[in-house]
Parts: C-alpha cells; structure tokens; sequence
C-alpha cells in the first residue's frame, strides 16, 4: 500500500514519577500526568528485551572496562583523593562516570546484581575520597590547580555536579543507601555558599545542573535546592556567562543571549538546549511558572518545525554541535548527536506532562526508535556519537570516544525507557508507548496491575489486559502516524472520542477487561518541507514510528541511481534472520527491488553506503 504524506512541519508533517521526572510535586502544579518510573514496569517485548539483556552483557561490561582500564577516569578519582598525580582525559570526564552509574543503578533496579552493586559501590567510595573538605568534587581542578577552580563558565564544573546528583539520587533509588547522595547535598550545599542571591553570580556553560538540583530537591525535600535551580536559570541572559572563555562562542551558543522565559528561538549547542529546558520544565511545574511554559512551547515549535530531522535528531552542525538556521537539514553532514536525540526523549516527555498532548509523545518516539536507537550498535557494544542520514560507506560505530558523552548517555537511558510507556492524572491512566510489560501502578492506597502485549513497532497490534478493577478512564495514544484503527473492549468494537491525540475510554474497569487497539501500520512515502533544500526531490520511508533508511549491503546494484516515484509499491517482510529481525520493507519499480531496512538498524553489517532520503522521480 502506498501513500504519500505531505509534510508541513520541519522535515516532517508530524502529525513521571522518577526517572526524569520529580518526586513530591505539590498539588495545583501546571504538571497534569505524573510519569508511571520504570521501577514499576517490568518490560516483556520482542523488541525491546534483547536489547535491555545487551545492556547488561554488553554495554555496561564496556562502560566499566573503558572507565575502568583504558582510560584513566577511575584513576583519576584515585590521584584526586591523595592529592598527587596527573589529571588525565578531558576536563569533564568525570561526568561519564556517573552516567554510567546511572545507567548501573537502573540496571540493578531491574535485575539486581550483587557483583555490579559492589562495583558501584567501589566507585562510589573513590568519589567520596576524591571530595573536598569544604565540599567542592571535581577531579579536574583538584588535579590541575583549585585556586583555578570557577573562573571559566565552560569549564563544566555544575556539569559534572550534576551528573554525579543524578547518579546519586539514581542510586539510592536503586539501593537506599546514601553515601554517594550525602556526597552530592555536600557539594550543592558548598555551591551554595559561593553562589546565589547576594553572592557570586554565575552561569553553568553547559547545561545540567538545573534539572539535577530538581532531583534533589524531590529526594531530600529541601527546598533550597529547588530555589537554587530557579535562581541558576534566572542567571541566565544578563551578560554574566562570559567568564574564562575569551569570546570563543557567542552567548546564544549556551543559550545564554537573552533571559530563558524570553527564548524564542533555538540557538547553539544542541545538547546544551536540551537539558536546558528540561530543567526548565521541571522548575515550572513546581513553581508553577507559566512565563517558562510560554518559552517552552515558542521553543519546541521552532526545534520541531523547523530544526528537526525526520529521525527526530537535531543540530545539524558539527562546528557547534548545534544549530544553524532554520531548515538547513543535511543529511551526509548531519550532527545529531546521540546525547540530543535522548535529551529530545527527556524534554519531550515532560512537555507531554504539562499537557497530555500525544504530539509530544510523537516526537519523542520518533528521536527514541530512530535518532537514538540508532546511536548502540546491535551488538550493544559500539556507539554512534554522530547520527548522519546519509553515508559514503565510512561512518561507523566506535567502541568508545575521547569525548564519550554518548555511550554514557546510552548506558543510562535504555534501562530507564520502562518510565515513558504510562502515566496516571487525577482522572485517567496515560497509555503513551506500546512496548510488552507487565505493570503495577500505585494509585492512591491501591495498586492496579497491567499487562501489554504488543508486537510494536512491526505491526500495530496492542491488548492491554487489566488485573484490578479502575475507576480512572484509559487513553490509548494514537500516534500521528497511524490514520487507521479500531479499537475493542472485550471483544466489541468501541467508538471512543478521541482528545489530543489519545482515544479516551470511559468505563468502571474490572479485573480481565481487555483492550485491544489494532492500528494499521502501512508503508509511507514521505516529503520534506519545501524549504528543506537539501531534500527537495527526494522521499523518505516510513512504516509506523520506524524511520527506514537503504543500505548498499542489501542494494549492490547502481545504488546511487535507485529511485523511488508516484508508481512505487511498497512489500513488507519480517525477516527473523535479518539485523536480529527486522521488518524489511521492499520498494518495487517494475522489475527492479530496493530493499529498506529500519534506520536504527543500519552499519551493523559490512560498511556500504546508506540513504535515508531517496532520489524521487516527480
Ligand atoms: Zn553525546
């Protein structure tokens, strides 16, 4: 079946609570869905399973040795707590540390593990070795001259904070025990002592701290750190975030040009943005802050219609891991780093609480299925920094990188992805991502149990069985992709009204009602916006929230002269034996055959070249 689908958005016609959510949110706050934390939600999947049993045999064994042995993060904590020695690496590599504790925490909550628990536990003692008596942690500047210590904003001394607080709080989620989080209240607290209201002031170049001081804030319940994260935000736009850097990036490239609730339009560094207004968003459901609400979606209709690519990867530059103007999308040139398609996941998500808009969720499955799946090799082992949609044959996954922000980040968002599939407000229970689980959810004094099962994302087939009676309605997300559906409860067929994007179903539920949703999931021809000129006279494939993409590994012949135009019809094919099975989608031209494999999927075999957007004969 072929369709074509106009795209008017950026590239594409788009049609809490833990993990990065907040704990102990007041009520009345501008945040209506409270995520369902993965801790909860026990993933089943066809698709999703393998790569979760990756993460633990592959991934993290990998982040460990690099951390551990070839690179000398580790020993770097070492030389910090005696005071002696050289500071190896980058001067943030402390924060890949705690990511991948991150990553090792969220794995223990999901399968604990004795050896690993204690790994995380070695760790954390060098950490706290390595802290200052005054409370200040940074093995950088402990090693290299603390007199240095805060006279240059982009130096990522808050970023690096920051991570280690979100390990922290990570981790005493994960264990209850405190030692790393009792690390992480001292360094806020000594942050605090040299900045704030009446002190110095100061701006975070990259990013981070912002949304880790909320986290914080939701485990130890003080309020200062919250305010501190406010006050860190409020900093910015005033002309105080020059410091130390002798003009090399301009303010915008930190998001630094004007006050945040005065943003309008997406600047500089991609990742930095990111996090940015994920701290935004946490501060504003908290505070209630409408101001940073009318920033955030002035913010996120100028990333998505018009700086976003069709993987839902963003920044397209490599000068400044960033932005340039709007609609300049290349694909062989293409950034997109993995770290920003996860962070697009990470705010996307709490865009989607403010509101109960599935057209977040759309963007946030699109950057999760496409723009960062693709950044973990099937293998689990081998990472992508640098996403292009288009390849010579010669851009491959690396086993580690001298700046490894992205396998750190992949190491801690996989195991967490159980936290974006549900959501419950005060009348109804979110269903946002179709992916195999059993649930427990906590409502009021009550647990209500779910099961999902799905084949998602190779057909469009959910039953959602529930185990406890429920008042609350239940709201099925349709995706923006999907134009057909039907939907059954108990066997009948059910015409519900549909809310943004959700179908809402209202009944007083038993324990074995079922639902099932049956969305059809055709092949999808897909254009860009006409002002994309690097895409003008070209499609992409699309099937379901999938991204396809042709690889020379499956298209030997003239691979740079296969075309696709208005008389191309479209076959789909579950191959078991294929990328670790994949629903392959066939284009076929008469007697010729391209072949697409999904775009996540792609450089897992013998390099070749790849093309997300294909030549179209009009
Ligand atoms: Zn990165």
């Amino acid at each position: 079946m072929k369709q074509i689908l106009k795209i008017s958005l950026s590239v594409l016609c788009l049609t809490v609570s833990a993990f990065q959510g907040v704990e102990g949110q007041k009520s009345g706050s501008l945040r209506m869905i409270e995520q369902v934390d993965f801790s909860h939600v026990k993933i089943q999947d066809a698709f999703w399973s393998p790569r979760l049993e990756k993460h633990i045999t592959a991934t993290l064994p990998v982040c460990i040795d690099q951390i551990e042995n070839k690179t000398g993060r580790i020993k770097n904590f070492e030389n910090a707590a005696k005071g002696e020695g050289k500071h190896s690496g980058i001067f943030f590599d402390d924060s890949d540390v705690y990511k991948a504790l991150e990553g090792i925490s969220y794995s223990l909550i999901n399968h604990p593990d004795a050896r690993l628990e204690a790994k995380a536990d070695e760790w954390i003692d060098k950490f706290a070795s390595a802290q200052r008596p005054d409370g200040y942690i940074n093995t950088y500047y402990t090693l290299t001259g603390l007199d240095k210590r805060w006279t240059n904003m982009d130096k990522h001394e808050m970023y690096c904070a920051g991570h280690m607080m979100e390990a922290g709080v990570a981790y005493y989620k994960a264990t209850g025990k405190r030692k790393l989080l009792d690390v992480c209240i001292r360094m806020a607290d000594y942050m605090m002592t040299v900045f704030g209201p009446g002190k110095r002031n100061w701006v975070p170049g990259h990013e981070e701290i912002e949304l880790a001081l909320v986290k914080l804030y939701g485990v130890t319940q003080q309020e200062k750190y919250l305010n501190f994260a406010n006050w860190l935000l409020e900093e910015r736009g005033h002309g105080y975030g020059s410091m130390g850097t002798e003009g090399k990036w301009n303010p915008a490239y930190y998001q630094d040009e004007v006050p945040v609730r005065r943003l309008s339009s997406i600047s500089g560094h991609a990742v930095r943005a990111m996090y940015l207004f994920c701290g935004m968003s946490d501060v504003a459901a908290l505070k209630n802050d409408t101001g940073y609400i009318g920033a955030l979606n002035r913010l996120w209709d100028d990333v998505v219609l018009r700086n976003m690519y069709i993987t839902g990867g963003i920044g397209s530059s490599v000068h400044n891991e960033g932005f340039t103007e709007d609609y300049d999308l290349p694909n062989k040139e293409a950034y997109c780093e993995t770290c920003a398609s996860v962070g697009m996941v990470f705010w996307n998500q709490r865009m989607h609480e403010f509101t109960g808009d599935s057209k977040y969720v759309d963007v946030l499955e699109r950057s999760m299925y496409n723009g960062a799946l693709a950044g973990i090799s099937l293998s689990g082992d081998r990472f992508f920094y640098v996403n292009p949609l288009e390849s010579d044959g010669d851009h491959h996954r690396q086993a580690w990188y001298g700046c490894a922000c992205c396998p750190s980040q992949i190491s801690r968002f996989l195991p967490s992805i159980g936290s974006y599939i549900y959501g419950t407000s005060e009348k109804a229970l979110w269903v946002n991502l179709y992916i195999g689980n059993t649930t427990e959810i906590p409502m009021g004094t009550r647990t209500v149990k779910i099961e999902q099962e799905t084949e998602y994302p190779w057909n469009g087939r959910v039953k959602l069985t529930l185990s406890s009676p429920m008042t609350k309605e239940i709201r099925m997300r349709i995706p923006g992709w999907c134009k057909t559906y039907t939907l059954l409860v108990n066997g009948k067929r059910m015409k519900a009204a549909t809310e943004k994007g959700y179908a809402v179903l209202q009944r007083s539920w038993k324990a074995g009602d079922v639902v099932t949703l049956n969305m059809e999931m055709p092949v999808e021809m897909v254009s860009a916006d006409p002002r994309v000129k690097q895409d003008v006279g070209k499609r992409a494939v699309q099937r379901g929230p999938l991204v396809y993409c042709m690889e020379e590994a499956d298209n030997k012949v003239d691979f740079d002269k296969l075309m696709v135009s208005k008389k191309t019809t479209f076959k789909t094919i579950f191959d078991a034996s294929l990328l670790n099975g994949v629903e392959k989608v066939q284009a076929v031209n008469g007697n010729e055959t391209i072949n697409f494999i999904p775009y996540y999927a792609w450089d897992n075999r013998e390099a070749g070249k790849m093309k997300v957007w294909v030549d179209y004969v009009p």
